[in-house]
């Protein structure tokens, strides 16, 4: 992360006393979360809340819950919200949260007694305005229910203190399929800059929990062939491409995507990122595209579904072979802008159709596409040096304006 960091403030000669500040973390609580299991066992969990930078507003980032969230890790992730906020012009500064557990052995129950405890033991450095949690890996809809529950037992109902939640309860219609959905407009607004056909391409995917799915589908709708896909239970692959419904309907079924098998070839998940394809598409966890496999990779396009997919040193070796990358922050930015969508709905009291939601994301997308499309042609760089470049110069300047420095 500091590395792509420090290569823009290098690119847009970031005075020193601004890149002191945006260096380090503005606020890391760190929490202990004790359940008492199901069988009577004690589980003492660890939970992060680290709020990067809030120049630009507030806080604003997921929670994921995974045995490898550690502070360090949330820490990374709280600085790429900062950078992909302010890429997308939202309101926002950056945050992210962990909680070092694996749900998958945890029972209905105790995920919300633990999400509920973490919920009351960051309460007092969230809020509307304060700081704005949405989902991320491994929490979903339900989880952000119980955490809004939460927390407006103590502070009044706050539906707006939470984004990603039920449409039941504040949700925006679309706000689930906008990660997914938005990377697909992200790459058809950069495919037409290059003038690029999406029909018939063939496309791989890294992931299919909720950025996955969403975009597998949405590039089926526009005749792309979805060849191969994976999850943590392994990989399908098909060169004449997948029923990408039936995968879907696979893993709602409870089961993982290599469930699916109606004579497709099964690949591991690091065989998946070396397939022949058009278009490869990360959307699982950080790191798995690193010095070691980015000589393999055979795609022309990798588009970062995940949060940081690519390491520093794949970064360039990608680069040097001619391979584009669409970057997490605008890759995935569709999540954090449906939140925002979300935000502002709840704070008006009042809920748009889909259909607007979908109009007001692409057009939000678009811009910023077009935005890191004309700074990487100007300055001759990638767009991940021109996106990081956009976004530090709109934090800076908010830096200053606000006095930090
Ligand atoms: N977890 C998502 C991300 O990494 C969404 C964050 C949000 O909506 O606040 O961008």
């Amino acid at each position: 992360m500091r590395l792509y960091v420090d290569a823009a403030a290098r690119a847009v000669a970031l005075e020193e006393d601004v890149a002191d500040v945006l260096g380090s973390s503005y606020r890391e609580v760190s929490v202990q979360v004790p359940l008492r299991r199901d069988d009577g066992s004690l589980l003492v969990a660890h939970g992060y809340r680290v709020q990067h930078n809030g120049a630009r507003g507030p806080y604003k980032g997921g929670l994921r819950y995974h045995p490898e969230a550690d502070l360090d890790e949330v820490r990374a992730l709280a600085s790429l919200m900062t950078w992909k906020t302010a890429l997308l012009d939202l309101p926002f500064g950056g945050a992210k949260g962990g909680l070092q557990v694996d749900p998958r052995q945890l029972s209905e129950g105790e995920l919300q007694t633990l999400t509920r405890k973490f919920a009351l033991s960051l309460s007092h450095v969230l809020g509307v305005y304060r700081d704005i949690p949405a989902p991320d890996v491994n929490t979903n809809a339900q989880v952000m229910a119980w955490f809004m529950d939460a927390y407006s037992g103590r502070h009044g109902y706050s539906p707006a203190a939470v984004t990603g939640k039920p449409v039941d309860l504040g949700g925006a219609p679309g706000r689930e399929a906008a990660t997914g959905r938005g990377l697909v407009y992200v790459l058809e607004a950069a495919a037409r800059r290059w003038s690029w056909d999406l029909a018939g391409r063939r496309v791989v995917i890294q992931g299919f929990g909720n950025v996955g799915s969403w975009a597998a589908r949405e590039l089926v709708t526009l005749g792309a062939r979805i060849i191969a896909v994976s999850d943590v239970g392994g990989g399908i692959f098909n060169d004449n491409g997948l029923d990408v419904e039936r995968v879907v309907e696979a893993v709602a079924a409870g089961g993982s995507v290599a469930d699916a098998d109606v004579g497709y070839t099964k690949v591991s998940n690091e065989e998946l990122l070396t397939l022949d394809c058009d278009i490869l598409v990360p959307a699982a966890l950080g790191g798995c595209i690193t010095a070691g496999n980015a000589a393999d990779i055979r795609a022309s396009v990798v588009v970062e579904g995940a949060n940081h997919p690519v390491t520093p040193a794949a970064d360039d070796v990608l680069a040097d072979r001619g391979i584009r990358v669409l970057p997490d922050i605008l890759a995935n930015g569709g999540g954090v802008t449906g939140s925002y969508f979300e935000w502002t709905q709840n704070i008006q009291q009042f809920q748009w159709k889909e259909d607007r939601f979908n109009a007001e994301l692409r057009d939000r997308l678009d811009r910023a596409v077009n935005e890191v499309a004309a700074y990487a042609e100007e300055h001759a760089c990638t767009y991940r040096l021109a996106a990081y470049s956009i976004a530090l110069e709109r934090v800076a300047r908010a830096v200053r304006l606000r006095g930090y420095v």
